[in-house]
């Protein structure tokens, strides 16, 4: 079976300096917040070009934390896709807040600047709840539409949370992750394209405020010293051990980041007719941490590649709104028609940075001879 994705070989390659990271974390002790914690703050903001990085606990709680900072709770309203991972709204309902859920463009897989309009209109013309924020989502790996989005927030005076989680990397208009949106949340969840090896997560703004706001709530509400709390937080630190890892791995990201778009592109030029890959928005870049495809026939294909030794994998079988907790959430007006039709249409194939030539191959043919005198 070729694998899915393989972080033992990402492992393998850059081994010597992990043991190396975390051997000195051993040494010096500090487990919680040591200075590794503010070296890799300090790589991010680098490497993304945003003013503040704020390491967490993981990417769910850094959209628990952007929601806290910004007071969004019970009576409001936040917009978000539905065709996302549970943690985008799962979020906004541990606040207290509704999610609204928002449809999704057929061909970039992201939020429709569409149905996000005619959703802030819906709430507005009920009157119920109060118009707070937008989470878009940057679906595997590619950035939403900003510019539209951004747009859209600033004539009706909402907040744009970016759910960055599986796109730290990619650029819109040559700006990376991190600076697209007021603030951006991300995951180093270990399958995600930088991962760590446990849970961890981060946010990026340029808003000084705001990160002043998001370092207190993560440590538990903390003010000017340990003993001083000024608001009810988390304990959402990023493990020293963790930070150590991601500051090598961080090291090979911009080679492994070209890696993935040149394995995107192999397979974009070679798959058959009947399978579209999710497309770019224009002046976007991918860091695929999906390579997803849609047609018809997406259970026999993937039983067929199985067979096969290709393993593919879905997601998302069943969108949130969908999903017990929030089928009493509102949707856009005229329903989630896209992220319906892709539930039951689109797959995701092998992807990771060390994939080779070869089994790319393997997995390019199986699927072209799904179509052979078919
Ligand atoms: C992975 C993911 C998250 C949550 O990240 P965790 O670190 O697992 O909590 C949030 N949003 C999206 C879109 C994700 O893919």
């Amino acid at each position: 079976m070729i694998p899915f994705i393989d972080l033992a070989a990402q492992q393998a390659r850059i081994k010597d300096h992990i043991d190396a990271a975390i051997a000195g974390v051993l040494s010096h002790g500090q487990y919680i917040m040591g200075p590794e914690v503010a070296d890799l703050e300090a790589a991010l903001s680098d490497y993304c070009g945003a003013k503040h990085a704020i390491t967490c606990g993981n990417g769910t709680d850094a959209l628990v934390l952007v929601l806290m900072a910004y007071d969004i709770g019970p009576g409001d309203a936040v917009f978000a896709p539905s065709f996302t991972f549970v943690s985008t709204v799962e979020a906004v309902k541990l606040r207290g807040a509704t999610p609204v859920f928002v449809d999704v463009q057929s061909d970039t897989f992201n939020l429709c600047p569409t149905s996000l309009s005619e959703a802030i209109d819906f709430v507005k013309s009920e009157g119920k709840l109060k118009p707070r924020a937008i989470i878009p989502v940057d679906l595997f790996g590619q950035t939403a539409d900003y510019r539209l989005i951004n747009a859209i927030a600033q004539t009706e005076s909402l907040h744009v949370i970016a759910d960055g989680a599986q796109s730290f990397g990619a650029t819109l208009d040559g700006k990376k992750v991190g600076c697209l949106a007021d603030v951006t949340t991300t995951s180093f969840f270990p399958a995600k394209p930088l991962g760590c090896y446990g849970d961890g997560g981060a946010l990026f703004t340029d808003d000084d405020a705001l990160a002043k706001r998001l370092r207190s709530y993560r440590n538990h509400g903390q003010g000017t010293d340990r003993y001083d709390n000024i608001r009810v937080g988390l304990n959402s630190r990023l493990d020293t051990i963790q930070a150590a890892v991601l500051i090598e791995k961080l090291k090979a990201f911009p080679q492994e980041v070209e890696l993935r778009r040149s394995v995107a592109k192999r397979y974009i030029e070679a798959l058959p007719n009947s399978w579209q890959p999710q497309s770019l928005v224009s002046g976007a870049s991918s860091v695929w941490a999906q390579f997803t495809i849609f047609g018809d026939g997406r259970d026999y294909a993937r039983s067929a590649l199985s067979e096969k030794g290709v393993p593919t994998a879905v997601y998302y079988p069943r969108p949130n709104h969908l999903q017990a907790p929030y089928l009493d959430s509102p949707t856009a007006p005229n329903g989630l028609p896209v992220t319906e039709y892709l539930q039951d249409r689109v797959f995701s194939l092998p992807m990771h940075p060390y994939l080779e030539d070869s089994d790319q191959d393997r997995v390019l043919s199986a699927l072209n001879d799904l179509h052979e005198g078919a």
